[in-house]
């Protein structure tokens, strides 16, 4: 595996690799890897000849400026968790190396699906992570990028945008690593004590009751007793049961593009997300 810090050097190192024919895959993240980045950095590498993986923290996709300074920060240990799976470990030393001198960010237009869920509750949140994928994805320009479910929403933004700026690159969407007990494995866990992480479970739990027990209920009537399940062992923000392609809210379980069910909340100060589709 090699560090490389600057977009100059990874731009002609791919590039020749690519006049090599070699098929590229490339897994963006903020680092903090778990076992959920190694999964999707595990299936690029069995599905392309050279893997790159990046690392940087985005500071425009965080709305609040305590999350960007708690995010944790190990590139040491992250290094010797994935470096027998990756060849190129991208981490811009600064973050005019991304965005240049003057930041000036793009707004994108992604028919309002930026502005549901997550959008809503966390403003801005998308149109920061968008730039950065973008600059990213034409950086690197690979055969597939590779993102988590766990961040579905974020999975279907990125969808839209490579159209938009019409890129070639493949969108795989892997699936939600959980700890043993259900919860979705997250960087966050960490910053939780051992009860907290237990009792998170609920989350997962409460999202399998409706995919299990859907059939039995209305829509509001099941989203308010899972609500109600995670309640007072979370915050709840929302949990909501959506159109998996537009995220738009549908008003039976016959839904042609299946259910999306999504979770966000805290507990110990530290906020959650979660989903489940069917
Ligand atoms: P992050 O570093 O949190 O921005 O995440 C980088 C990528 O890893 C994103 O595509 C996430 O969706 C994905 N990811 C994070 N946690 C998990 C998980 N538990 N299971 C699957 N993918 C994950």
């Amino acid at each position: 595996m090699e560090l490389i810090q600057k977009s100059k050097e990874l731009k002609s190192l791919l590039k020749q690799k690519k006049e090599e024919n070699k098929t590229i895959g490339f897994v963006p993240t903020m680092g903090a890897l778990h076992s959920g980045h190694v999964s999707l950095i595990e299936r690029a590498r069995k599905e392309c000849d050279i893997v790159v993986c990046s690392i940087f923290v985005n500071p425009t996709q965080f709305n609040e400026k305590n999350d960007l300074d708690n995010y944790p920060r190990t590139l040491e240990a992250d290094s010797i968790l994935i470096e027998s799976l990756v060849d190129f470990l991208f981490v811009p030393h600064s973050v005019e190396e991304i965005y240049g001198a003057n930041m000036i960010l793009k707004e994108f237009d992604f028919g309002g699906i930026e502005n549901e869920l997550e959008g809503k509750f966390r403003p801005g949140h998308f149109q920061g992570m968008a730039n950065v994928v973008s600059i990213l994805l034409n950086l690197v320009q690979s055969d597939k990028a590779y993102f988590g479910l766990k961040d579905y929403q974020q999975f279907k933004i990125v969808e839209k945008l490579t159209k938009l700026i019409n890129l070639d690159t493949k969108i795989v969407g892997c699936p939600i690593v959980r700890e043993s007990n259900g919860l979705a494995r997250s960087s966050r866990n960490e910053r939780l004590s051992q009860q907290a992480r237990e009792a998170a479970a609920v989350i997962h739990f409460s999202l399998s009751y409706i995919h299990l027990f859907h059939s039995y209920f209305t829509i509001d009537e099941i989203q308010k007793k899972a609500t109600q399940m995670i309640q007072g062992i979370l915050e709840v923000e929302y949990l909501e049961i959506r159109d998996a392609e537009t995220l738009g809210k549908i008003t039976d379980w016959n839904n042609e593009n299946g259910v999306f069910v999504s979770f966000a909340g805290t507990i110990e100060g530290v906020r959650l997300i979660d989903n489940i589709c069917f």
